[in-house]
């Protein structure tokens, strides 16, 4: 099975590009959520972003900044999300890494926060944690 994003990277299938360099494209999401939605894929195929090397990383994001300061100045956009989906269970559907940016507009809009409702009883029990630096086996 051919990987769409691999594909939009070699040019198989047209895309409104937004930013290109040597190891990264960013295009338009085709499901836009927020005017100028645009999905930022490093050009190497892996499907998580533990997959990448500490370099890529550090060029992935380093372009998810020069996108969203690209989006706010030529959109006008007075704000932005981020997101990424990996894996399965956490909704990701192209299993080929990449951030979202979502440009948003005017004041006071909802964050992602607004997906994730507080889960009041894990809320409770990290209140009561021990503090400082923490023991994973100690997490609720
Ligand atoms: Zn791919």
């Amino acid at each position: 099975m051919k990987c769409i994003f691999c594909e939009i990277i070699n040019k198989n299938i047209p895309s409104s590009i937004v930013y290109e360099d040597e190891g990264v494209i960013a295009f338009l999401d085709i499901n836009p959520r927020t005017r100028g939605h645009t999905l930022v894929v490093p050009k190497r195929h892996v499907s998580s972003l533990i997959e990448l090397s500490d370099e890529e990383v550090c060029e992935l994001f380093r372009d998810v900044k020069k996108c969203a300061e690209l989006l706010m100045k030529k959109l006008g956009a007075t704000g932005f999300n981020i997101g990424l989906n990996n894996g399965r269970s956490a909704g990701q559907l192209i299993e080929h890494v990449h951030v979202h940016i979502l440009p948003r507009y005017g004041d006071e809009g909802k964050g992602f926060e607004s997906a994730f409702p507080i889960d009041e009883e894990l809320s409770e029990k990290v209140k009561n944690m021990p503090k400082g630096l923490i023991d994973f086996s100690t997490l609720p």
